[in-house]
């Protein structure tokens, strides 16, 4: 594997820059990691050439909320058209039945999913820890792939007998949560420039976990110096929840135990009111949109267009393949773009607008300034689009992606490493992978 590469003529460079600069039959030089140059005639010096007529090349898409878990629970037949409450109580047995093994199997197969896809950034959102499980599994899965990864240490902590909605069995004592974010974060979280791993805080929601645990969290988050997460406001039933439950709607709740802030993100949010809109925009927090989880689960289509009117931070997820049921970030962008066009109107949001939410929406809700655009100094972190197949023939604007393009990538460099080539994922076997996640899916499903 060549340390630099040179791509060479590419039909278009996507920067994502602050102007929006897309360079036209461009090199880049990648060299330790690292976007080198951008220009014409680049010398390549050691460096490996790829030849790229005919692709686009983007900055790699960023994923900001995951259960990479779930890859194990696609189309589950009792969750398929259930609304969100109802779709975890049929699925929450069934996780209960997971062990370390099927986390790290899952986990590969969404990341290697995601790669496909263009994704060379994920965050995951692990809650649920059954049958000897830990956040290590995932890691573990990342390393294999060769993805950067902002993995979550999630929590449930207030089971049915307590009023909470997951089982007892799955639920785990606050004291030792806190107890294993603080080993996590030891273990594996990287602040430096360039970090291929960070570890955030991530009680599950509010539904699942104490007003105690959600206040204790975002103390230990800012006296460790990582980010927050959680799921807000996803649809109606959340909203009701919260009212009932904590007198208030999500948002007064989340300022009051300290989720608003610049190093927060919540997950969906498609039930904020204008507000709570404000609120969010002042204080910087962040904002993962999961528009396929959305309509797949009817929870409604999130006020984007008002989020980033008001100069909220927006990134797009995918989330959890039990409730998409795929993996594909690329396909989520053009979600995006098409679902605010449901709502506002055809000029709700532009194809542009849609992969800047992919790539630099993410990397600012994810607090990196490291990745999500092509310019000297930031991350070799670049997915490559082959724009001369038949998904694009006939496109008068091949860098509208989302419009007429492909939906997997030709290459995918992380880190300046090469993660896809030519379409298949060279740091392991797809087949192999793919033969044990239907066997541990199958032993799942016996139960
Ligand atoms: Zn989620």
């Amino acid at each position: 594997m060549a340390a630099s590469w040179l791509l060479k003529s590419a039909q278009c460079v996507m920067t994502m820059d602050d102007a929006g600069s897309e360079h036209v039959s461009a090199d880049i030089l990648m060299r330790d990691g690292v976007i080198a140059a951008i220009g014409h005639d680049l010398e390549a010096g050691d460096a490996g050439i790829v030849h790229c007529d005919g692709i686009v090349v983007t900055p790699g898409l960023v994923n900001t909320h995951h259960h990479l878990y779930q890859t194990l629970t696609r189309a589950v037949p009792g969750g398929q058209d259930a609304l969100l409450f109802g779709w975890l109580k049929t699925l929450y047995p069934i996780w209960a039945r997971y062990t370390p093994d099927d986390m790290r199997v899952s986990a590969m197969a969404g990341l290697a999913e995601l790669a496909l896809s263009g994704c060379t950034t994920s965050s995951d959102h692990l809650y649920l820890f059954p049958n000897g499980a830990r956040l290590d599994d995932t890691i573990e899965a990342a390393a294999e792939v060769g993805l950067r990864f902002h993995p979550t240490r999630g929590a449930m902590s207030i089971g049915e007998s307590k009023g909470g909605l997951p089982p007892d069995s799955l639920v785990e004592n606050e004291h030792a949560i806190l107890e294993d974010c603080i080993r996590v974060i030891d273990a594996f979280h990287d602040p430096a420039p360039g970090a291929m791993v960070r570890v955030g805080v991530a009680p599950c929601s509010p539904f699942s976990v104490s007003r105690e645990l959600m206040r204790d969290a975002a103390i230990l988050a800012r006296d460790k110096g990582v980010r927050l997460h959680t799921h807000l406001a996803e649809n109606d039933e959340d909203v009701r929840y919260s009212l009932a439950t904590f007198g208030c709607r999500p948002g007064q709740y989340a300022e009051d135990l300290g989720w608003t802030g610049d190093d927060v993100w919540h997950a969906h949010c498609v039930r904020l009111d204008a507000e709570e809109i404000a609120l969010f925009a002042r204080t910087q927090t962040g904002v993962a949109h999961c528009p396929c989880s959305n309509c797949r689960l009817g929870s409604g289509i999130a006020p984007v267009r008002a989020m980033l009117d008001a100069g909220m931070r927006v990134g797009l997820g995918v989330d959890g393949s039990a409730s998409n049921d795929g993996g594909n970030l690329v396909e989520e962008a053009r979600m995006a773009m098409l679902l605010q066009r449901v709502d506002r109107g055809a000029d709700a949001m532009s194809a542009r607008t849609a992969l800047h939410l992919a790539t630099r929406g993410g990397a600012q809700v994810l607090g990196r300034d490291d990745i999500g655009q092509i310019t000297p100094g930031r991350r070799a972190d670049l997915a490559l689009w082959d724009v001369s197949g038949i998904e694009s023939a006939g496109s008068w604007d091949p860098a509208a992606l989302l419009l007429a393009g492909p939906r997997k990538v030709r290459h995918l460099f992380v880190e300046g490493r090469q993660v896809v080539r030519d379409g298949q994922i060279c740091t392991l076997d797809l087949a192999a992978l793919a033969r044990q996640q239907r066997s541990s899916a199958a032993r799942l499903a016996a139960g």
